[in-house]
Order: structure tokens, then C-alpha cells, then sequence
């Protein structure tokens, strides 16, 4: 890679131990030679792995023997020779290093209060580059000419700026600005443009912050009047604002912390942390109106850095658009579509280039954090391939939570989270995206890989692909594929995938699944028991449809009564209707979904009848659980000769019932709920297991981003002797599943031939 200070570095070690010769890089990496004391070469060997710059990944260090050159002392850097391809020479965006924000803090330095402040170790990356070669020409710094002291830094390969692309201070590079509505700037304040603007934010104003990857929404997290105003400027009603604390010190104010969490917190990727809300936390109730978990994030540009310390309280930090709408991210038709929501613009004149959302984790308290998505910070990161293709694949993924994935060789670049496809600004930045990676990575798919759902747009964008091979895909074989090829697991595993839904190949909605296979194929060795979808995509809205479709499946009633619990939220004339649709089964699918069943079980709870945001019933649920180890309901499992085994969620839906009428708290019965599940799920897998001679369990699908279900059943499957394959690298939730596309699409191709 180029501009991570992996050359600089090089002269530097040289230096230290006296040795001559040169580096390079070209298309295969780095090149480099050094002639010397033996014992000093040795030292510097063993250096160079262990001591490299945070942005360069040493991959392999392959040492040969090439006789003497006779360089003496003098070490050089080669430029670059060109030719051969354009490689991955672009890495993610990086959160502020130290010593850029030493330099930020500072009163004496030339950058003191710079916002645009960055080095070869961190800043701007991805969401900047236009093209290849990762040069500062191909950036949106291209109209920023370097004055002589950022020059001087960029051409010294002993400066901590040597290359650094987005190099720029405040005499030559981007300004900020503050715009009221109509587009002219606000009157100045005291001191500059963002100690104004950290005066507008502690009087109540929202202000539009254009920050590295998009717009951002802002107020004071405190002021439960701004945050309130922001919700129904937004339209959006219960789904929680991420927050920003100045520091890590607010941060623990705010949420509980476990060590793990703070090094997710103050890692390089930067994402939003989402761990247990503190009692006392001091920020408005209508920032997380329904859950018992925040998301938080700390600065991790100089700008966030300077206006978090200015503003010294946590800020709600939320993507600047309107419900499902992408984040805004281009000037004019930010300052258009946010007319109505921000009352202040902070603005500056960096464009960007690539959209790219805040990523979001979840730990799970073992070593390996979850990714809920994966965006800002870890994106463009190649991942490995188990095997290298025969030809380039694109993956187009789903529908909902869409990513694409383009592979060649043995690796595969997946794309940062573009958002539901359903909407049309969505599936342009889409199709762009897709160009604009060919273009990075230098990749013509030959094959093309995509949903088996018809009516996805990613599947119609496949389609439209001509002089290609098109392979087709099953969502749940896609997401257990995934899995198994980021652990580089050879063999055939079993999957329990629990997701919202997928399309099956039986023309039914699957998404309780327990596949046995590899990439190379799969079978059906599971499912959850299958009840009616009433109404299709619109029961995903209305969890009490689940409700009631449960119901008449457990109790095998053709008109189950209205429970006590859902009459103050659902009509009883409507309640009527949806039972009808059940029993004929007119425009209700078969589903095996589990989601659904987390949102029949939350409404049967009488948390909501209806949603606002996708996976909330199910959220919610976790949110109240009080953990019930070995206190699970009754799900047994029916096995019959040949047949799948079924999971029989009827007699739990049974069971819950009758404990909520004797009156257990829901959070006990969502905490047994839970146990059910992971009882039943550990259960099955043992059985299909041992019968089939594996051993080997892939939990994957959006159901899996419930950390209680995740952690139980994993140690539940741990305690049966069975190995336990969780994502790590990917998403649980459909942001892998163009990733599982490549990874079949693949192995149908064979090896290289
Ligand atoms: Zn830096
Ligand atoms: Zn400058
Ligand atoms: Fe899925």
C-alpha cells in the first residue's frame, strides 16, 4: 500500500542500523534491499514485521540471500515504477492518530485547531479516492495545492507526512464554513467557526455537519427539547440516535464499558460502540426511547475532536436524512434535502466521494467483537479468500442492509453498507459503487452472482449484467457460505441460520434454517416449524400478525381470540380479518422465519403491536430478557425418517402464554423464550451433527445480532463437544451476503484450472 509511511518507515530502520540499499513497491508489494552487518540485517528483520506503521499490514515477509550490491550506507526510496495492475493501494479512513491531535491541541503548532488535520498513519482514505493510482491527483484533495511547508513534509520520507495524500494545513488546504438556511453564513462568534457552532449546539440549535463519510445531525444528547425536535424533524420515531462522547472518560458516563468495549471504542476503525446504557446517563430519554443500550462513538476526525472538546458534553451524531432515505453526503443536495430538519449547516469544501456510514459493533465479551455494520473504517479491507477463483465474481448481495462484493485471485473487497435497495437514490449510489470498485480494484467480473429472490433490484441489476454467467444463489446457503469461507473451514459444516427472511427454493420464505453443506452445496437438514406470513412483507411491519398467526398454528384454532395484551393496540375487526387471511392462506405465505418469531413472541408480550424500523419487536425483546439459563419452554423436535427435523415452537408459544397469564413479568418470559431457543437449537445441531459425522456449527443470519441468543447458544453447542463458527469479519445480517454469494459462486467454478 502506499501513503500507510511503510517506505518511510523502511528508511528509518535502515538508518537505525546503518544499512544501505533501497525499497520499492510494485504490483506484487514491497521490494526490498539491504546490504550490512549481518547481526544489523538480522535486527532489522526482525524489526520490521513487529515495528511497521499502523496502516501497513505486513502480510509476509520473505527474506532471500542476492549478493553484495555495494550500496555502502545509502539507503534510497525507488518512486514507483508503474505498469502491472493498480492493486488494493487504498486503505479505510482512520480515526485521528495521537500525534496528528497533539498537533490539533497544540497552541503553538501551524495546525492547532485544524480540522483537516492528518498524516500517513491516519485521515481520509476511501471516502476521498476518485481513482487509480492512489495518488493525491486521484483524490478530492486534487484542487488543493500544497503550500511549501506541506510540500516539504510530503516529499521527506523521514516526515510523519511522506505520501500522505490528504496532506494539508490551514494556509493551503479545505476550510470550514457556517451556512444558515439560506445558504449565507451564519454571523460569526466568538473565536472560529466551530466555537460558534459549539454555541449554537449548547443553545438547543441541530446543526448539519458534513464529517468524512456524509452528512451528520447534531445536538446537545442532554437537551431532551433538541433531540425531541430532531425526532420529528426526522420522522424517525423510536430507532436510537447514535451518540459521540468528546472523550473516552464521557463515554463511560454514559454506557458501561468492559475493556473490550473501550478498545472498539478507541480503535483505529472508530465505530459506534452499542453496549448497556448506565442508569444515570446524562442524556434525554428520547435519545433511545424504547432500548436499554446506547450506541456511542468517540471523535475520529480533528473537526469532532475540536467541537466535542468545545461543545464538552456527548452530541447526538445521527445520519442526516429523512427515515430510509441514504445519508446525504454532496453539498447542495444536502443543504436541499435537510432544509427542514437542521437549522445550521457546518460545511466545508473537501467533496466526497463515496458515502460511507459510521460502522456499528457489539461486543461479545470473547476476543472477537460482532459487527452489526460494517462501513466507515474497515472498508475497503480485503478479506482472503480460502481458495484463489478461476475467474473475477461480483456478488450483489440482498435487499435490505445491501453490500456487493467484487473478488479476484484469492481476495475480496466488500463494499461498505449501501442501504435498502428498495429505495431509488439507493440503487444508484449502488451501480456507482460497483463502477467505482471495478475501477480500484482493477475487477471485470466474468461471473456474477445474486439472490435467488426475483424480485430484488440487486437481482435485476445481476440480470442486467450482460456477457457473464449468472449464478443464482439461496440466501440462507449464502449466508452459511460466508461463514465458512472467512473461517477458511474446508469442509461441510451444519448451519443454524436465523434470519427475517429468504427466499426458498420451494417458493416459500425461509429464514429458520438448519443447513448441512458447504459452498459447494447444501441440504435442508432443519427448520423451524412453518406458519402463515398474513399479508406477506407487511407482517414484518405488524409483529401482531405474527401474533396472530402463531396463534392459531399453537392453539389450532381457525379464529384464535384477540389476546388481552394486544386489545388496546390492534381493532378486533382487523384482528378478524388477518385470521381470515391465515386460514385460507390467500396472500400468506408459508414461513419459517425466526425473526418473525421473535416479533410474534414480542407482540404476544404486549411490547408493540407495530414497528418503525426493521428488527425492532425483536431488539426490544432481547432489550427487556432477564437471562434464564436452564429455565427454557418446552421446543421439542420432530424428527421422522427422511424428513427435515422440525423445531415445534407451538407447545413454547403454549407454554409462554399460560405464564403470562399467571402473570410472569415479560422479561422473564422473553428471558425463557431466549433459553428455548438456544436449548432447541443446541438440541437439533447435536443430533444432525452426530448423525452426519460433523463437527463443526455455523450460527449466522440478522436473528444472530441478539447477543443473549448468540452467547447461549454457543456455549450451549461448546458444552455438545461441537466447534462454534460465528462472523467476525462480516456481519451476522445481510451485509455478508454478497460475500456468501462470491464464496458459491466460486466453488461451482471449481479450481483454477
Ligand atoms: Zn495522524
Ligand atoms: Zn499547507
Ligand atoms: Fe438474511
Amino acid at each position: 500500500m502506499q501513503g500507510v509511511g511503510f517506505r518511510p518507515f523502511v528508511y528509518r530502520l535502515a538508518g537505525e542500523h546503518g544499512l544501505g540499499g533501497h525499497v520499492r513497491n510494485d504490483e506484487r508489494g514491497v521490494i526490498l534491499e539491504v546490504e550490512g552487518d549481518a547481526l544489523d540485517v538480522e535486527r532489522f528483520l526482525a524489526r520490521l514485521e513487529v515495528e511497521a506503521p499502523p496502516l501497513a499490514r505486513v502480510e509476509r515477509v520473505s527474506p532471500r540471500d542476492v549478493g553484495l550490491r555495494g550500496s555502502g550506507e545509502e539507503f534510497t526510496i525507488v518512486a514507483s515504477a508503474g505498469g502491472g495492475e493498480p492493486q488494493a493501494q487504498v486503505s479505510a479512513d482512520t480515526a485521528t492518530c495521537a500525534d496528528c491531535l497533539a498537533e490539533v491541541l497544540d497552541l503553538a503548532d501551524r495546525r492547532h485547531r485544524y480540522p483537516f488535520t492528518n498524516c500517513t498513519n491516519c485521515g481520509p482514505r476511501f471516502t476521498i479516492v476518485t481513482g487509480v493510482p492512489y495518488d493525491r491527483p486521484s483524490t478530492t484533495m486534487a484542487g488543493f495545492e500544497m503550500c511549501a511547508l506541506c510540500r516539504a513534509e510530503y516529499e521527506d520520507p523521514r516526515d510523519r507526512r511522506f505520501h500522505a495524500q490528504p496532506n494539508a494545513c490551514p494556509r493551503c488546504g479545505p476550510q470550514l464554513r457556517l451556512l444558515k438556511l439560506d445558504g449565507t453564513s451564519a454571523p460569526a462568534g466568538e473565536g472560529d467557526v466551530i466555537a460558534t457552532t459549539a454555541v449554537a449546539l449548547l443553545a438547543g440549535r441541530i446543526v448539519a455537519i458534513k464529517g468524512i463519510g456524509g452528512y451528520h445531525l447534531a445536538c446537545l444528547a442532554g437537551d431532551e427539547d433538541a433531540v425531541a425536535r430532531l425526532r420529528a424533524r426526522k420522522h424517525r420515531e423510536d430507532k436510537p440516535f447514535a451518540l459521540m462522547a468528546p472523550a473516552i472518560a464521557h463515554a463511560r458516563e454514559l454506557v458501561e464499558l468492559t475493556a473490550e468495549e473501550e478498545t472498539l471504542l478507541t480503535g483505529p476503525e472508530a465505530p459506534i460502540v452499542i453496549a448497556r446504557r448506565r442508569g444515570a446517563a446524562p442524556v434525554a430519554s428520547s435519545v433511545a426511547p424504547s432500548g436499554r443500550d446506547l450506541g456511542v462513538m468517540l471523535p475520529y476526525s480533528p473537526l469532532h475532536h475540536v467541537l466535542a472538546a468545545d461543545v464538552a458534553a456527548a452530541l447526538v451524531l445521527t445520519s442526516a436524512n429523512v427515515s430510509d432515505e441514504p445519508i446525504a453526503y454532496e453539498d447542495a443536495d444536502a443543504r436541499e434535502r435537510l432544509s427542514d430538519v437542521a437549522d445550521l449547516y457546518l460545511v466545508h469544501d473537501r467533496p466526497i466521494h463515496t458515502r460511507t456510514d459510521d460502522s456499528v459493533v457489539r461486543s461479545l465479551g470473547a476476543g472477537t467483537p460482532l459487527l452489526i455494520r460494517r462501513s466507515r473504517g474497515f472498508v475497503p479491507g480485503a478479506i482472503a479468500l480460502p481458495s484463489a477463483l478461476r475467474r473475477p465474481v461480483l456478488g450483489c448481495g440482498a435487499e435490505l442492509k445491501s453490500t456487493f462484493c467484487l473478488a479476484k485471485g484469492s481476495r475480496a473487497w466488500v463494499s461498505h453498507h449501501v442501504g435498502d435497495l428498495k429505495n431509488y437514490e439507493t440503487l444508484t449510489s449502488y451501480r456507482e459503487g460497483v463502477d467505482h470498485f471495478q475501477r480500484l480494484f482493477a475487477v471485470e467480473p466474468e461471473v456474477v452472482a445474486h439472490d435467488l429472490h426475483p424480485d430484488y433490484l440487486s437481482t435485476s441489476y445481476a440480470n442486467a449484467r450482460e456477457g457473464v454467467d449468472h449464478v443464482a444463489v439461496q440466501h440462507h446457503h449464502a449466508h452459511l457460505a460466508a461463514v465458512l469461507a472467512e473461517h477458511e473451514e474446508p469442509g461441510d459444516a451444519l448451519g443454524a441460520i436465523y434470519d427475517g427472511t429468504g427466499l426458498g427454493p420451494d417458493n416459500t420464505v425461509w429464514g429458520g434454517e438448519l443447513l448441512v453443506g458447504s459452498a459447494r452445496g447444501y441440504e435442508r437438514a432443519g427448520l423451524l416449524f412453518p406458519v402463515r406470513m398474513p399479508g406477506g412483507d407487511a407482517a414484518a411491519r405488524e409483529p401482531w400478525r405474527m401474533a396472530c398467526a402463531w396463534l392459531a398454528a399453537a392453539l389450532e384454532q381457525e379464529r384464535p381470540a384477540l389476546p388481552a395484551r394486544l386489545a388496546g393496540m390492534v381493532e378486533a375487526g382487523r384482528w378478524g380479518a388477518i385470521s381470515e387471511l391465515i386460514r385460507g392462506g390467500v396472500a400468506s405465505p408459508l414461513t419459517t422465519s425466526a425473526g418473525r418469531l421473535f416479533d410474534a413472541v414480542a407482540a404476544l408480550c404486549g411490547l408493540r403491536a407495530e414497528v418503525n424500523y426493521e428488527g425492532q419487536a425483536a431488539a426490544e425483546l432481547e432489550g427487556i430478557a432477564v437471562p434464564q439459563p436452564g429455565r427454557g419452554y418446552p421446543m421439542p423436535l420432530v424428527t421422522g425418517g427422511e424428513a427435515p427435523i422440525l423445531i415445534d415452537a407451538r407447545e413454547t408459544i403454549r407454554a409462554l402464554l399460560s405464564d403470562l397469564d399467571a402473570g410472569t413479568t415479560p422479561g422473564l418470559v422473553s428471558g425463557r423464550f431466549h433459553e428455548s431457543l438456544a436449548a432447541a437449537t443446541a438440541a437439533a445441531c447435536a443430533q444432525i451433527t452426530a448423525e452426519r459425522g460433523l463437527d463443526a456449527v455455523v450460527l449466522a443470519g440478522g436473528v444472530f445480532q441478539n447477543r443473549l441468543l448468540l452467547a447461549r447458544a454457543t456455549e450451549l453447542l461448546g458444552a455438545e463437544g461441537l466447534r462454534v463458527l460465528i462472523p467476525r469479519l462480516l456481519p451476522p445480517n445481510d451485509g455478508a451476503i454478497c460475500f456468501g454469494q462470491v464464496a458459491v459462486a466460486a466453488a461451482r467454478e471449481g479450481a483454477p484450472g
